[in-house]
């Protein structure tokens, strides 16, 4: 599989009609990095911090986490790493952690709201980044942000601990990216103050697709209920890909709907110009862009946004064939 991997590294993800999509993997310990560019991935285009809070027996300190984002970044080699501040809560749990039972955790405290009502503990992390960052370009994005004073409060969370690495004498980023994941049902109708505050946006499509749908991502009984291939999922992914556009905020989507070829089809046509995945994931992402025509997909997507029924994935899969996609 890996040799599929490597093979795929050198061509470029260049559709027919020569539209750039960016194609970026995610990550959550060290050892999935040089995956990246086995896979000659654009970048990382979602870390998940918890995941290395996740394998250790404590919570890592200032120093400890520096260390690490520092290594993420230089194995990144001069990519971009998003990284995701800590995602705690709802199915990911820090087993050191005492959490307080909660009848529904994927919709109780977690993500951004323990960073915000624990400032402390964000901070800590924010400061870690500044720090590994120091000199190069630091993106960091907040997870489960649900209306736009959220976003709002962490950045100045950010902006104090610049401001603090500053008084210091640290260095600081060369440049700052800072953006807000899109996962939560409430800001999509937020979207035009939302993106007057943000450098980006990444669409975590497993929680979002779990809020719209009103069904547990983790339920097995419930996996195969709702298809997002459905007009309703497209024409919001599309209303998204084009608020922000008009918005000039760059766009992403990081949920495992981008992994699925015929999904990231979709997508692409919908609007989205870059996606994140699993590394295994982008050789054949690479192969769907390369034999796509996006403007033909994008007009074919239009036509399917009313289906009354489940025709949807079988269009696509129709459309993908006949295409030779
Ligand atoms: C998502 O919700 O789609 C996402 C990418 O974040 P996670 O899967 O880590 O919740
Ligand atoms: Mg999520």
């Amino acid at each position: 599989r890996w040799e599929e991997v490597s093979a795929a590294k050198e061509l470029a993800p260049v559709s027919l009609d020569n539209q750039r999509i960016s194609l970026n993997v995610n990550v959550g310990l060290l050892m999935d990095l040089p995956h990246m560019h086995a896979a000659g991935a654009d970048g990382v285009g979602l870390y998940r911090t918890e995941v290395p809070f996740m394998v250790r027996k404590s919570l890592p300190d200032v120093s400890e986490q520096t260390e690490l984002y520092r290594k993420a970044m230089d194995r990144a080699e001069g990519k971009p790493v998003v990284f995701r501040t800590l995602d705690v809560g709802g199915d990911k749990v820090l087993p050191y952690w005492s959490s307080i039972a909660e009848e529904n955790p994927a919709m109780g405290w977690r993500a951004i709201r323990i960073g915000l009502d624990r400032p402390a503990l964000l901070r800590q992390q924010l400061r870690a980044l500044i720090r590994a960052c120091a000199g190069r370009q630091l993106d960091v994005m907040f997870p489960m942000i649900s209306e736009t004073a959220e976003f709002k409060a962490a950045r100045a969370l950010l902006d104090r601990e610049l401001e603090r690495e500053k008084t210091i004498g640290g260095t600081l980023p060369e440049k700052i990216r800072v953006g807000a994941m899109l996962e939560v049902p409430a800001l999509i109708w937020q979207l035009i103050p939302l993106c007057k505050e943000v450098d980006f946006l990444s669409v975590g499509s497993n929680d979002l697709l779990q809020f719209v749908f009103a069904t547990d991502r983790g339920n097995t009984r419930l996996a195969r209920r709702y298809d997002a291939l459905s007009p309703g999922v497209l024409k919001m992914m599309r209303n998204i890909a084009e608020t922000t556009h008009k918005a000039g905020v760059d766009l992403s989507l990081c949920g495992d709907m981008a992994g699925q070829p015929i999904e990231a089809m979709a997508l692409i046509g919908c609007g989205f110009k870059s996606l994140s995945m699993p590394a295994q994931q982008v050789p054949d992402a690479k192969k769907m862009v390369r034999s796509l025509n996006v403007d033909s997909i994008k007009e074919f997507i239009t036509g399917l946004l009313e289906k009354p029924d489940h025709s949807v994935r079988s269009e696509l899969e129709n459309y993908a064939k006949t295409a030779n996609v």
